[in-house]
């Protein structure tokens, strides 16, 4: 992670517009894989809450466009936490709680960024003991070149190279969630 940093204007790698045009991509191709189906779409706090915002809008959007599909979709939230100062998450907080309420349901897990993926093996392997009918994962960045445990990953919305990178619900210390693009932050 960069020690001092600032996004400057010229550094945002994804505009906006380029990311509401692949979201609305994905929500077709999310309303048409989930057809007259139940869909829990399970974020993953904090950094996929505009992500995960604007995608359940775009599959919405494409229900409109194709009024025979349709999609019931449910909002659920994780959390995953560290102990021990560890910087890798240790377990996974299920933010509605309650035993089976993912029990036989189709779940897709929507995650900012996968980069070592261990974040997403952990998440799958606690969703797994839930008894849930299917899990997948719609990712809105990938970075395969720092992968360190082999994940499956169903819907991606853009791979990004081996760069930290912010905004668009993705921090840095808590800063630059609320920028509308995805940015490069630049060592000042
Ligand atoms: P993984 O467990 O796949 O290594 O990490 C996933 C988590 O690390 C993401 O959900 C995100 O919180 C954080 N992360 C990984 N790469 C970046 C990055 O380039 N920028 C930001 N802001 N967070 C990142």
């Amino acid at each position: 992670m960069p020690a001092a940093t600032k996004p400057l204007p010229e550094s945002v790698l994804i505009s906006e517009p380029c990311l509401q045009k692949r979201i609305r991509e994905l929500g077709t191709q999310i309303l048409a894989d989930y057809e007259n189906q139940e869909l829990i779409l399970l974020g993953v706090l904090r950094g996929s809450v505009l992500f995960f915002a604007d995608l359940s809008r775009a599959i919405f959007g494409a229900q409109l466009e194709k009024p025979s599909r349709e999609v019931q979709v449910r909002f659920e939230f994780v959390q995953l936490t560290s102990y021990n100062n560890n910087t890798q998450p240790s377990a996974v907080e299920l933010i509605h709680g309650g035993s089976d309420y993912l029990e036989h349901q189709n779940i897709l897990i929507v995650e900012d960024i996968i980069d070592t993926g261990q974040t997403l093996k952990l998440l799958y392997e606690h969703l797994r003991t839930l008894n849930p009918k299917t899990v997948k994962v719609c990712t809105l960045l990938d970075k395969p070149s720092k992968r360190r445990v082999p994940v499956t990953i169903d819907y991606i919305g853009f791979e990004v190279p081996d760069a930290f990178v912010v905004g668009y619900g993705l921090d840095y210390a808590q800063q630059y969630r609320n920028l509308p693009y995805i940015a490069l932050l630049e060592s000042t």
